[in-house]
């Protein structure tokens, strides 16, 4: 048996949407399925205002400009994280401060925060890591308390709740990805979601080259002009029918991945040498990534070549930002122990929609077998 780490799931439909498009000769962004899928997300998970990208990273550009990041400004970020969220604001001129993660899951600390609060201080970027919620009370209070903005960076979290609440309608702003690696998928592709209404419409501008041409196609101007910065960041309609495709079958390919996550969670469940992903009490479960900890680095290294030689790829995942080579220089060799022990020690089992259980069982086993 061989095993990939990931396959991307077709639903069927995609194909049928793209036919649609390509019939109506409208093949740039922002039409009929771009609304589609827009309205989509603001009506099923509460989010005031959405806007689709070409990525995760392109939203977390916009929300950048659109909080006017500029050169001496400070933005908090997790170290564990992938590196479009630092990208983005240090492309304006901002610094990042690095913070750890929690001792028990690879999303930040909110206790470690507030130390890091200075006048200069813009946002705070959330990530919710394998689709499980970052604890936002104590945050949204600080960033009301010191007035900054929360950007949740969802890029894994579609359908996941805090509280109740879905991940990416409580910051005021927030990102998702539609990566070909992501539970939803358009082979690239993105949103960004703006609740604070004060954002909204330069969104659009930002969104459209810096024109008012939404406002244009709405009829609400007679004809459209450079008004702002901006760029290129929406996608066109192709990506978009895709999605739509994806959408239709959101609640199947949701439920079929969260059986496979609970498989591999019953088998490994038992295992005492095994450590496996902690969910709080406060977050439901997407299922988008399944981890073990090894107890060290070289427990891993020997675990997933283990795997490897039984034709299994398992990976490790982020290498914390504050030791890269562009992201060193706002860590003055700060320590983060639980972000590092994340690196070292994490490592992310095969699993995509259509793993079937015997796989998940080789897999198992195998596993079980090394610590033997
Ligand atoms: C996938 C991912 C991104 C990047 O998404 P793109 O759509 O590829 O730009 C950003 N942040 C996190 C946490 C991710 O997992």
């Amino acid at each position: 048996m061989k095993i990939a780490f990931n396959k991307a799931f077709i639903t069927g439909s995609e194909e049928q949407f793209i036919q649609d498009v390509i019939a109506s000769g409208n093949l740039s962004g922002n039409g009929k399925f771009t609304n589609l899928c827009q309205n989509f997300f603001e009506d099923k998970f509460g989010f005031k205002h959405s806007l689709l990208t070409s990525s995760c990273t392109d939203a977390l550009e916009m929300t950048a400009i659109l909080l006017d990041i500029k050169p001496g400004d400070e933005i908090i970020l997790p170290t564990y994280t992938f590196v479009s969220a630092a990208n983005a604001f240090v492309l304006r001129g901002a610094s990042i401060k690095y913070i750890d993660s929690t001792p028990d899951h690879p999303n930040l600390d909110p206790s470690l925060i507030r130390p890091l609060i200075n006048e200069k201080t813009k946002a705070i970027v959330v990530v919710h890591y394998a689709g499980v919620s970052v604890d936002m009370d104590p945050i949204m209070d600080l960033a009301d308390t010191h007035n900054i903005a929360v950007i949740e960076d969802a890029a894994q979290g579609l359908t996941s709740k805090y509280k109740g609440r879905y991940l990416g309608s409580i910051g005021h702003m927030a990102t998702f990805s539609f990566h070909a690696t992501k539970n939803i998928i358009s082979g690239e592709g993105g949103l960004l979601v703006v609740n604070d209404e004060k954002y909204i419409k330069r969104s659009e501008i930002i969104w459209e080259k810096g024109t008012n041409r939404t406002a244009f196609k709405r009829g609400e101007v007679d004809k459209y002009t450079w008004v702002d910065i901006g760029s290129s960041f929406l996608p066109s309609e192709l990506t978009a029918a895709f999605l739509w495709g994806q959408l239709q079958c959101l609640k199947s390919i949701q439920s079929d991945r969260e059986k496979k996550w609970r498989l591999y969670h019953r088998y490994l469940s038992k295992e005492t040498q095994v450590t496996i992903a902690k969910i709080p009490s406060y977050s439901t479960n997407n299922a988008h990534i399944f981890y073990l900890l090894a107890k060290s680095k070289e427990e891993r290294e020997a675990l997933s070549s283990h795997l490897k030689n039984d034709n299994i790829q398992a990976y490790f995942h982020f290498l914390c930002l504050h030791k890269s080579p562009a992201g060193k220089e706002f860590a003055d060799d700060q320590k983060f122990p639980n972000a590092q022990k994340f690196e070292d020690c994490l490592l992310r089992l095969p699993l995509y929609n259509n793993i079937r259980d015997e796989e998940i069982q080789y897999v198992v086993d195998s596993i079980k077998e090394f610590y033997k």
